[in-house]
């Protein structure tokens, strides 16, 4: 089976600054991390390669990023946690891409790799929009669950998961191929072993741009994003709100009178 895992290298501190003229992050000379969803998002591609190779059918697990040349680190701690071999999709064109672009871009790459199965995490830490993975299943015409919590089933032509809903869980059968966006109590994610860490050592990781894969250049990138970002500015503080105190039968009156004023009852 051939497994993909979609890595995000995020911003491991609040202090951030965003471009002035762009709108998006300064990612440069900042201290940066695995995005926290995409290690469990690794492991379970991990396991799954595992399970897969135990039961007969060998194989391989793909780390792949979209970002500036230094998220090469962060492919590299994907190989010491168990991965095969990564792919750095790096270039100016891609920078300032929204979700519409990003997982466009990611798409065509997978494409070239043709998985059988795509694991991304449940969203980024700093985008936070949660669009990327289901993103790359239109794109590739593929198979999806979000929020996968676990995975009951599999062979190498569907699976079963339990996703987590807001009233509790559903499982769904999904035909491969399929992109699966997992949550953190899906598994408990590894350190890395000294193999792992002398794999990552020595890896060689290709650098692909557009042209590698065949992505079109109105796709990409801040001039290909449907959504631009036209301001982004911190939340005015709010006040503390007012403290209440006395027995449970006067602050439920002055609670009402409070209510009243605010004619919400
Ligand atoms: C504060 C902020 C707000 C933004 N708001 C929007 C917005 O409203 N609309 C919009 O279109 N864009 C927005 N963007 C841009 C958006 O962050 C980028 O498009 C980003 O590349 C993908 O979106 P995300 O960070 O929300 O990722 P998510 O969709 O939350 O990421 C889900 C999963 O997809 C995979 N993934 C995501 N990005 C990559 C990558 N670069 N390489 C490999 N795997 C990846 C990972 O497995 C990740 O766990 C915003 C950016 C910032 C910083």
């Amino acid at each position: 089976m051939k497994i993909c895992v979609c890595i995000k290298q995020v911003p491991a501190t609040t202090d951030v600054k965003i471009d002035p003229e762009t709108n998006t992050l300064i990612r440069e000379g900042i201290e940066n991390q695995i995005n926290p969803f995409d290690l469990y998002a690794l492991e379970e591609a991990v396991r799954t390669k595992e399970r897969r190779t135990a039961e007969g059918d060998p194989s391989t697990v793909t780390a792949i990023s979209m970002g500036p040349p230094w998220a090469e680190e962060a492919l590299r701690e994907a190989i010491s946690l168990g991965a095969d071999d990564a792919i750095l999709l790096s270039d100016k064109a891609f920078a300032g891409a929204d979700t519409w672009c990003t997982s466009y871009t990611l798409a065509k790459a997978l494409q070239k790799l043709n998985p059988d199965l795509v694991f991304c995490g449940m969203q980024a830490i700093d985008g936070d929009t949660g669009q990327v993975g289901p993103g790359i299943a239109a794109h590739l015409n593929y198979a999806q669950a979000a929020y996968v919590a676990k995975i009951e089933f599999l062979d190498n032509r569907k699976l079963v998961a339990r996703r987590l809903i807001e009233e509790g869980y559903e499982v769904v059968e999904v035909a491969l191929p399929a992109v699966l966006t997992v949550v953190k109590e899906i598994n408990e994610p590894r350190t890395p072993s000294l193999r792992g860490k002398m794999n990552a050592k020595k890896a060689q990781i290709p650098v692909w741009g557009p042209a590698d894969i065949g992505a079109d250049p109105e796709k990409i990138g801040l001039r290909g994003s449907p959504t631009q970002v036209i301001k982004v500015m911190t939340p005015p503080c709010r006040s503390g709100g007012a403290k209440y105190e006395g027995e449970p039968e006067e602050l439920a009156e002055k609670l009402y009178d409070v209510l009243k004023c605010l004619e919400v009852v």
